[in-house]
């Protein structure tokens, strides 16, 4: 069942997001080679505490960590280790926070220093098929509308979509209905609703499409071990059109990024605190 909010509880869910949204700009400016992601792990943690709220994904469904890192081939779900990152790595770092009852979650890929041209491309690609997924978040379409739309934009450049791991309705749980698949069929799934919020995250990889899981019961990984990229925002069904919650603007500032991509999903100004 589809649980709508009222606007109280979207702006409630704005700041959990923002506060996602906070903690990996400062991941951004600390993430470097040297370090392990053990180490963002610690720092995320205090972070996330420091403002109030908890960590989202911390022991939920038994989850040792605050973040989840995933370096190279892997896709998502990296548990943080002491492997130190290295110049020419990319690792996506997924977050989580629960503040006023509310989940935050979302997920940014970094490129560490001079990442290969190939690896480059894939990360520009999915996080383009992000908004292009965004896009199709609107009042009289459906799920796999959306879905359809990441599928067709990355596919055509020959890009791997993960089908086992999928986008979740999310609120004061961490995975609410609908499950938001990254493939799909146009005008298939359930009717969107005025007041929903979504995790959209396309997980998409270089090479093939299927995936395994690693020892640790935790880590998934391309079966081929090429790249794989992620990109995650929250996004709720407002005036029957996305309105984003999350933003990659505290990662830009960090990075000395310029960039407008989300100015379209905005119905105000994002003040950055
Ligand atoms: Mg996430
Ligand atoms: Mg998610």
């Amino acid at each position: 069942m589809i649980i709508q909010k009222t606007r109280e509880e979207i702006e409630l869910m704005r700041e959990s997001a923002l506060l996602v949204s906070k903690t990996l700009g400062m991941i951004a400016a600390e993430i470097k080679p040297g370090i392990t992601t053990l180490h963002l792990d610690k720092l995320a943690e205090e972070f996330i505490r420091d403002h109030d709220a908890v960590p989202g994904f911390l022991g939920l469904y038994g989850c040792p960590s605050s973040i989840l890192t995933s370096v190279n081939d892997q896709v998502v779900h990296g548990l943080p280790t002491n492997t130190i990152i290295e110049e020419g790595d990319i690792v996506s770092v997924d977050c989580g926070v629960l503040k006023n009852e509310y989940y935050g979650d979302h997920a940014y890929t970094f490129e560490i220093g001079d990442v290969a041209p190939e690896t480059k491309k894939l990360l520009q690609v999915t996080k383009e098929s992000l908004y292009v997924g965004i896009r199709e978040f609107k009042m009289g379409n459906r799920v796999e509308d959306v879905g359809n739309a990441i599928q067709k934009y990355t596919e055509a450049h020959g890009y791997g979509v993960v089908r086992e791991l999928v986008g979740h309705g999310l609120g004061k749980k961490m995975h609410e209905d609908p499950e938001m698949p990254n493939y799909g069929k146009r005008g298939r799934g359930k009717l969107f609703v005025e007041g929903m919020v979504v995790a959209i995250e396309p997980m998409i990889n270089l090479g093939t499409k299927n995936i395994k899981q690693l020892k640790d019961g935790w880590t998934i990984v391309t079966a081929d071990r090429k790249p794989s990229a992620h990109f995650e925002h929250d996004v709720a069904l407002v005036n029957g059109k996305p309105e984003l919650l999350s933003t990659f603007s505290y990662i830009y500032k960090a990075l000395g990024i310029e960039s407008n991509e989300e100015n379209e999903f905005r119905s105000q100004p994002l003040v950055l605190s």
